[in-house]
Formats: structure tokens, sequence, C-alpha cells
């Protein structure tokens, strides 16, 4: 089955932990006929969220992409997941959706990870609709949501919709319908369908003035985006709905707008019609700017490929299920046709790869589908890959081109396992390996010497959940400690070393001295490794040995460096055929050195953490953060709560969400996420680096 492009969405749903993502993914399904029994978030029931038993492989896959049918069109929901521990899980799905419905709680608003969303969402330029859900709540309120959504975001919000009433059904003025400011018409949901049969109304009299004064506002908003309506508007002509809804699909597409709609997901109100501004106002992959590749061969050479079939195939590797059995890799397909049965070429390991069988994840089913072809524009599982990993290009091998990677941050918190023998040992060598392929952001180092393998990863979750599944799913016998933080190195200040080998090979000598410049760099992550040009008596193969050597060094270490730059200045050699490995020793002699020399700073990850707190409990709050060498922010008024917002080193933050429900008798809430990496106190940096 292909599909139309312009029929085509691919969307995904951000959100605040318990905004409800999980339930408005839930309803959209089920009005799309896709399930037929509507699951309860609060029993345990929904399809994309199931319990550790309960995730057999249909739902597993189920999670990654899932594709629907919307009155003519079809749409491609991506998850992204709602924890901070997986941030980096949402800034990939980013990377290959188009378009993206925020959904915000009416009562609690624009939070902090609504925030770092928005935030990834600009940076990647996708254009987005807002709804604000959970109208039915006591304390909910559209119109304050709606100002942060431009105060706070800068997302120049437009209500195409009006709440009718607010709060919840016992209320006597309860949210009982959605007022359509395009149609000027009122909507209501029937309960018995579970809002399947969507009923429309003229507008009652107490709203009409309302919706009248936000119809105008909406209107001369849309007034800069098109001379047609402008005109309309001009001579007081009544402005048709289709160009209405035209220009709204302009604006958002141009990111000068965000749509705002409401309604209560779990009542069954609302979700409709945001599918249908979904197919209204959220682009196809027509819509968007073709990709930008680059040569392979040639970085520098710039290759645009449109999302159009008759180009050559290219696409992007966005996520790796794997389990006992099988690896599904998920593609997003920018160019050309893929089908079943070919091979397509990975640049970054200079491989081709066959693509075996194609699927598609449909939601009413619970095996993926297989199809023959995918074009450009759609996403798709392959099963026959062997080496890709996330971020991985893939394309026509006659026609290479290697497209962004996707960038993943650094771990932050560690933990050490053992296994309990050998036999064990390669058993979890083989586990671990699976799990990294699976995902980018968690990573394994064994140490030879002790044997303790140090798993890392972006949260106390993230690998509670390996955790889980090392001692659970694949019933390994290994010792696991508790969780520490992953610290890093720094250098202090910049020093330049000589490092020095001989070396008797067969009863030759060989020798070799390679000078190391290293210095502190502020990159922002990783260290960055140069060369000076090295005399030309150095043979190539060598120099990029020493480069190799000197990479290698910064990250296998038991706190990998961070923040520097490392330069071989030179390198000289009596031999008459100068030896790589000789070399490499001296190169990882000379980085020892320097290390040492350089007056090493030990780094600790801080965290940006934000509470959202009831006034009587602020002084609790921000007195404990002050033991846990917190720096606060601000504190700002949020309707009866405060947020504080903090930067806090996540060494002191192991359990606090428990220990902040118990200071506030279980009425504050918090979320926080990696922002930088900072000098350690000197009590941990004695602890660690023995200066
Ligand atoms: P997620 O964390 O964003 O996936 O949010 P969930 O869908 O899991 O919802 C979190 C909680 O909010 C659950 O208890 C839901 O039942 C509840 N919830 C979701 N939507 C609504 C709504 O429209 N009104 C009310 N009152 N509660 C809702
Ligand atoms: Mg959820």
């Amino acid at each position: 089955m292909t599909r139309r492009l312009e029929d085509l969405r691919n969307i995904g749903i951000v959100a605040h932990i318990d905004a409800g993502k999980t339930t408005v993914t839930e309803r959209m399904l089920y009005y799309a006929g896709a399930i037929h029994k509507m699951g309860e978030v609060d029993s345990g029931t929904t399809t994309t969220d199931s319990d550790q038993e309960e995730q057999d492989r249909g739902i597993t896959i189920y999670s990654a992409c899932v594709t629907f049918p919307w009155r003519d069109q079809t749409i491609n929901l991506i998850d992204t997941p709602g924890h901070v521990d997986f941030t980096a899980e949402v800034e990939r799905s980013l990377r290959v959706l188009d378009g993206a419905v925020v959904v915000f709680s009416a009562r609690e608003g624009v939070e902090a990870q609504s925030e770092t969303v928005w935030r990834q969402a600009d940076k990647y330029h996708i254009p987005r609709i807002a709804f604000i859900n959970k109208m039915d709540r006591e304390g909910a309120n559209f119109f304050e949501v709606f100002g942060e959504i431009g105060t706070r975001l800068g997302g120049n919000p437009v209500a195409i919709q009006l709440p009718l009433g607010v709060g919840p059904p016992h209320h006597p003025d309860a949210f009982r319908g959605i007022v359509d400011l395009v149609e000027m018409k009122l909507r209501t949901f029937d309960e018995d369908s579970k809002g399947k049969v969507v009923e429309t109304f003229d507008l009652p009299d107490e709203i009409k003035e309302q919706a009248e004064q936000w119809r105008r506002k909406m209107l001369d908003e849309l007034f800069n985006y098109s001379d047609e309506l402008a005109q309309l508007l001009l001579e007081e002509s009544p402005v048709p709905a289709d160009l209405i809804r035209k220009v709204i699909r302009q604006a958002t597409l141009g990111y000068h707008i965000t749509p705002v709609l409401c309604g209560s997901a779990r009542d069954y109100k609302g979700v409709q019609l945001l599918l249908d501004a979904v197919t209204y106002y959220l682009p196809s992959p027509a819509d968007v700017p073709p990709v930008q590749g680059k040569d392979p061969q040639n970085l520098e050479k710039k290759i645009p490929r449109k999302a159009n079939a008759d180009e050559p195939f290219c696409g992007l590797v966005f996520k790796v299920l794997v389990d006992e059995h099988s690896e599904l890799y998920f593609v997003r397909v920018y160019s050309g046709v893929l089908k079943q049965q070919s091979r397509v070429y990975n640049p970054r390991i200079d491989k081709k790869e066959n693509c075996t069988q194609l699927r598609h994840i449909q939601a009413d089913r619970r095996e993926p589908w297989p199809v023959e072809t995918v074009e450009a524009g759609d996403i798709v599982g392959i099963i026959g890959l062997k080496h890709s990993v996330t971020g991985d290009t893939l394309c026509d091998p006659k026609e290479p081109v290697v497209l962004e990677s996707i960038t993943f941050p650094e771990t932050v918190v560690s933990m050490a396992i053992e296994p309990d023998s050998t036999a064990e040992r390669k058993k979890l060598a083989d586990k671990l390996e699976m799990l990294k392929r699976q995902d980018p952001t968690f990573s394994a180092v064994t140490n030879e010497e002790t044997g303790q393998t140090i798993i890392s990863g972006m949260g106390e979750l993230h690998l509670e959940i390996i955790k889980n599944r090392l001692l659970r799913d694949f019933k390994l016998k290994v010792k696991v400690h508790k969780p520490r933080v992953s610290y890093r190195e720094s250098v202090g200040s910049t020093v330049e070393v000589t490092g020095e080998r001989h070396r008797n090979v067969a009863g030759q000598q060989h020798m070799a001295r390679v000078k190391v410049r290293i210095e502190p760099f502020n990159n922002k992550d990783k260290p960055i490794v140069a060369f000076n040009s090295l005399p030309a008596t150095i043979p190539p193969v060598v120099a990029v040995a020493i480069i190799e050597t000197l990479a290698e060094q910064t990250q296998g270490r038991a706190f990998p460096l961070l923040n520097a730059k490392i330069t071989a200045l030179d390198a000289e050699t009596t031999d008459t055929e100068p030896d790589e490995i000789t070399f490499r020793m001296a190169a990882a002699d000379a980085f020892r050195q320097a290390l040492e020399q350089s007056q090493a700073v030990l780094l600790e990850p801080i965290m940006d953490l934000e509470v959202n707190v009831p006034d009587d409990f602020v002084g609790e709050i921000t007195g404990d953060l002050m033991q846990r060498r917190a720096q606060i922010r601000s504190t700002n008024m949020r309707g009866k709560n405060t947020v504080v917002s903090a930067d806090v080193p996540l060494a002191n933050m192991f359990g606090y969400s428990g220990a902040m429900r118990s200071l506030s008798q279980g009425r504050a809430s918090c979320s926080m996420e990696p922002s930088t990496y900072a000098p350690a106190p000197p009590d941990i940096r004695a602890q660690f680096l023995g200066i």
C-alpha cells in the first residue's frame, strides 16, 4: 500500500507528564476505529501504556510508531515518551516527525517539561497545535493557559475554539461543549457513544458575545497572512470557513501561530475535533522543505533530497527495537522508494545492508503488517538490517548521501554490575550489546581488571528499567550496585608533553615519540581531538593511528574526558619504517602524562529542577533544596502554587521525589532534566581523584 503524500501526517504528541498524552492517544485510536475497546489510564488498560507483564511483542512495537486512518487521510503517530529521563527519545522522535500536538493540562498550564519540548520543537522547526486538556477539572482555566503559551513559550497562540463552561459535570457551569470559532457552531459529544457521535448546534446566547469577540481576535491575526482574507475583512464581507482553515494552515506551517484547541480527553470531549485539526493544520511530508544531505565522500558537498518518489532513496533510522528473535528498524523515508528484498547502503559503516521485509505497525493489528514498498514521506519498520544503529542514514547504493545524524546527550547516572560467574559474564555482555543497539542513550563499559561493568544512562528511572530487564526479563545472575552520578573529568591548565616508547619486536628495535598539547576547551560536550600537521616522515596511517589512540583515551577512562582539546603536535622516530603500534603506545603515554600534569578537574552533572508547590510548603521545599546545594534561580507564582526553579547537583537528588512528597504532604510535584556539568566540590573530588 502506498499513500498519497498530501494525505499523510507524521505527528507526535508531546506533553508534560500527566497532562493526558496517553488518554488523548487512546481516544484517537478509538475514534479512528483502530481499537474497539477504549482503555483507561486509571485502570491500566490503555494500548500504549502497559505493565511489564503485559509487555509482549505487539505492545512494545506499537510504542514506536503506529499508523491509523482518519477520514481520507493516514496518520503515523510517533511515540514520544513523557518522562524526563527520556528527553533524548523525544528529541529523536522530533527529528523524524513533521508536526506535533502539544497537550497541556487546563489546570497546571505550561509546565517545565512543556517548555523543554517546546524548545526542542522550535529547534527542529516543527509546526504544532495546542490542546488544552482537562477542561472538566476543578480550577481549569482555558484563558490562563492560552496566555501562558504566548508569554512563557512565545508560541503566538490563536484560539480556534472556546470551551462552553468549565469544571466537573456536577458543577452548575460544567464543561459541556466546544465552540468552533471557524464555523461559529457549538459541538457537543454524546456520552453514550463515548464521544463518537459529535452533534452540532447554533451558538447558545450565553456564549455568543464572547465567541464573536474571540473570532474577531482570530481573524485579526489571520489578516496578516492572507491578502484574500484581509480583503474580505476590509470589505466586511463574510469569510468562508474553508478560507479561514487554509490561512490557519499556512500560518501554522510558517511557524507564525499556534492554533489552540480544548477538550477533556477523559470525558470524551474534543478529541475528534483535534484529529480534524491535525489533518487541517499540520504539514504533510510534501509541505516540509527538502532534507539536506551531504556527499559521504565530500562532506562539503550538499545534496538536497525532495520528498518525491522519483528521487533516489534515502532514509534515517530513528529507532531500533530488538528482542530475542528479531530486530525491527524504524526508518523515516525522505526520498525515493524503498522496496522489500532490496539492498541499501549505510555510509557510516560503508556497508550494504539487506531490507528483507518492510512492515507497517497498524493499530488494529497485533502483528506488524507486511508491505512491499514505501515511498518518500512515510515511516516503515525494516527487518533484515544487521549493522545499522539509531541515527544512521540508509540510501540507494548508487546515489550515496549522508543525512545529519541524531545527537544524544551525555549520560548522568551510572551503576556497577557484576556477573556471578564467567558463563554469566558472556550472557551479560550479549544482552548489554542488544540493549545498546536499542537505546543510544545507554552505555556499558567493562573494566577488564575488576570484571565490573559500569552501565550509564539518563536517570535513575532509566537505569531501573534496564536493571529490571537484566534481572527479570533476561534472568541474569548479576549483582547490581546502587546508582551513582556519572562524573566527568576535564583539564585545569594547558600543558604540552612528549610521550616516548621503545619496543622490541622479533629482535628489531622500534622507537616513537609523540608530542601532545592538552588544554581546557568549552565545547559543551565531547572533547575535541585535533592534528597539527605532522612531519612528512610520518606516514598518514600512523598519523591516523595517533589520533585514534588519543580519541580512545578520552573515553576509556573511569571519568570520560569532557571540555578539553587535545592536539597531536609532533611525532618522531629513528626507525626507517615507522611502527604503528609503537606510535599508539607513545601517544597513550603522552596523553596519560599530560592529564596528570594538567590539574584535572572533576565535573558533576547539574540538573535543572522545577518544583510546583502550594504556598504553605514553599519554606520546607526551599530549605531542603538549600541543603542539597541547590542554587535557586527563581520562585514564581502560578495560580495558587509557587514554582521554584533551581540548579542542583544530581548527586544530591537521588530519591528526591519521595522527600519532596513527604515535605509537602504529597502536594508538590517536580520535574528535572540534565542541564550542564560543573566542577564538583573538594570533598567529592578528593574522594574520587585523591587530590
Ligand atoms: P500522560 O502522562 O500525559 O500520558 O497522561 P495520562 O493520559 O496518563 O493521564 C494522567 C492522568 O490524568 C490520568 O489519571 C488520567 O485519567 C487523567 N486525565 C487525562 N485526561 C483527563 C481529562 O481530560 N480530565 C481529567 N479530569 N483527567 C484526565
Ligand atoms: Mg502516559
